[in-house]
């Protein structure tokens, strides 16, 4: 039997805990509407139960030594779970012990010393090697510390080389977004690299040699990476930026192979969405060196959509032509919060009455700009100067605000709290009170970091200021055909469309769907000519908080418990629903007036940054030019 060698870890533990509250019947919290359909429920679960067993076929398995994983091993386990994957650990003997084990569904992940070792026990023993046939599906291996024994499974070349990479075109289903992508030369992050062989298909080429590819082994497909360490996705990004350009060997070709391999199974996000943002400008005919109508004919030619970071504090200066212009073009134009009157760190301070005060007056201006020009606003916070404090992202969010887009990802607190690669990783960070941080970045991280961020199921967001179009948009178009000319299409949207269409989900059954939300506000969509179950979940290290959770304008019954809350929602085919949650009204903090000379002093900053942008950029952009 596959033995006590085993730690056991399963996501169906985790769905089991998901359905718990359901199953309690009494403990769920909220409305008797709901005991009704508890028969239902508990009749839906044992039948999605039944198929998550059958669905840890799919389960993956860590090769370990006799004193459990490596260090490496615990990296891969930390990234299965993040995906949401099943594993258990197994010693090599272990493995392929079981006669009893039915179906080809097994997934292996190991190093080049644990699979060197597997590879001669097949040769030895035909009934293994049936076995391995049988029952596994592929494997994962990484370069271990014995190279002697990696260049017997597959020729090795010493590096170290500093050269770029290329990711194949070739294999569409494997290599998914990232099929085809470029990456710059960084230093020497490669060690080793492969000789290119007959028998092997390059995967992720080095300009010295392949350095991931794929080959056969006793009749199963292995993926090797010439790679001897794995991505700890709880280490903390000092900055709090992730750059794939510096990890590509101990990030990609693991996340590749566990997209690949657990494609029914893992986390995903439901569409792959982008909006590109500017920051700043005034709704005027142009602004600095955007004009709003050559942007419009840019976006429908080039199929992409922009919003405008827009200034609270501007509400009463807006072009009733352009506002028109954005009313009439909501699958290109949309507007968010850039701050309120963009004073220098305004959401940085730690005080919360200011911030209160400062949030409301920024929504005020809003609906003011709002009932003035007809023109609505996503309910989405950018920071300006990406400044921002944990008490500004807790105060957000009791507010009407659904979540924040930002670069920065770390505060601008004197002790920030660390932001991990996991943090980064996920959809959107919520280390900060769980209201959802959208991260963004600038063109210039290159269109592998944004491939690379849709791989993971984040949404594509692209941030530049007015002066990246001061060539009339010719190195934005050219970017933006790039990004169109990923291996997989984005869908562009309004920037609180993609909030609200961000989640990651999983099936559990064909009638069950996990969803994990982030934002305040989800649209479920049911594409499936089924009527479907989605179980959704949300982070919240503090249910008291949540007032209600409302779905397609009705509030339904929540449970809360461990750090999180959950409810249920039926879809039905073809159709979606808007999920809401409203949060208690926050009481406790007062708001504070701003005096006279605040008002003169931000006045004055904004006309001088006016000006700076739409007088001096431009002058000196001139002559530069050599006019
Ligand atoms: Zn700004």
């Amino acid at each position: 039997m596959l033995g006590a060698s085993f730690l056991r870890k399963t996501s169906l533990h985790d769905y089991a805990f998901t359905i718990a509250p359901f199953e309690r019947g009494g403990a769920i919290q909220g409305h008797a509407r709901f005991g009704c359909r508890a028969q239902a429920v508990l009749k839906r679960i044992s039948y999605s139960l039944a198929f998550s067993i059958s669905l840890l076929n799919e389960e993956a398995i860590l090769l370990s030594g006799s004193d459990g994983l490596s260090s490496q091993g615990r990296n891969l386990a930390k990234l299965l779970d993040f995906f949401g994957v099943s594993w258990r650990a197994s010693t090599l003997p272990a493995l392929l012990s079981d006669q009893n084990i039915n179906g080809s569904g097994l997934r292996v992940l190991c190093s080049s010393d644990h699979f060197a070792a597997l590879i001669a026990d097949l040769s030895r023993d035909s009934d293994r090697a049936r076995r391995w046939r049988e029952q596994i599906h592929s494997v994962f291996v990484y370069a271990g510390d014995d190279i002697a024994a990696l260049d017997k499974l597959v020729k090795t070349r010493p590096g170290p080389c500093s050269g770029g990479f290329a990711i194949s075109d070739k294999l569409p289903e494997f290599c998914g977004i990232m099929c085809g992508i470029r990456i710059g030369e960084d230093d020497s992050q490669v060690n080793l690299v492969f000789a290119a062989q007959e028998q092997s298909t390059e995967i992720i080429s080095s300009d010295r040699g392949p350095v991931f590819l794929k080959r056969e082994y006793e009749g199963v497909p292995a993926f090797l990476s010439s790679g001897a360490r794995i991505i700890d996705i709880e280490d903390d990004l000092p900055d709090g930026i992730f750059d794939v350009r510096h990890h590509v060997l101990e990030a990609i070709p693991p996340v590749l192979y566990l997209k690949w391999a657990f494609a029914a199974t893992c986390w995903s996000a439901p569409e792959r969405s982008g909006c590109l943002v500017i920051d700043d400008p005034l709704l005027r005919p142009t602004y600095g060196f955007v004009d709003f109508r050559e942007l419009l004919s840019l976006m429908r030619r080039y199929k992409f959509s922009t919003n405008i970071a827009f200034i609270p504090w501007n509400w009463r200066r807006s072009d009733s032509g352009v506002t028109r212009l954005f009313r009439e073009n909501p699958e290109y134009y949309s507007i968010s919060v850039h701050g309120c009157a963009h004073t220098r760190a305004e959401f940085g301070s730690a005080d919360s009455e200011h911030l209160y005060a400062k949030t409301r007056q920024a929504l005020e201006r809003m609906d003011q700009h709002a009932a003035a020009t007809g023109l609505a606003h996503d309910r989405v916070m950018v920071f300006p100067q990406g400044v921002f404090s944990e008490a500004a992202m807790r105060i957000l969010k009791r507010t009407d605000f659904i979540a924040a887009v930002n670069n920065d990802t770390v505060s601008f607190d004197r002790n920030p709290r660390p932001i991990t690669v996991a943090d980064v990783w996920d959809t959107a960070i919520m280390a900060y009170d769980n209201f959802a941080l959208f991260t963004r970045r600038y063109p210039w991280s290159g269109v592998e970091n944004f491939a690379f961020d849709s791989l993971l199921g984040k949404p594509v967001i692209i941030v530049i200021h007015h002066g990246f179009c001061r060539d009339h948009c010719i190195q934005l178009i050219e970017f933006m055909e790039r990004l169109n000319a990923l291996a997989c299409p984005l869908i562009w949207r309004s920037l609180g469309e993609l909030v609200k269409r961000s989640c990651r989900q999983r099936a559990l059954s064909p009638d069950v769907t996990q969803i994990e939300m982030y934002g305040k506000e989800l649209l479920v969509e049911n594409l499936s000519d089924r009527t479907k179950q989605f179980l959704v979940r949300r982070r919240e290290s503090n249910p008291s908080l949540i007032n209600e959770v409302f779905a397609g304008g009705r509030h339904i019954a929540w449970n809360g418990s461990d750090d999180q809350i959950q409810f249920e929602v039926e879809v039905r085919a073809g159709e979606n629903v808007t999920i809401r949650l409203h949060l208690h009204e926050l009481g406790e903090v007062k708001e504070r007036v701003e005096n006279l000379n605040d008002k003169a002093r931000t006045m004055l900053r904004r006309y001088l940054c006016e000006l700076r942008d739409n007088y001096f950029h431009k002058l000196t952009s001139l002559s530069s030019n050599g006019h």
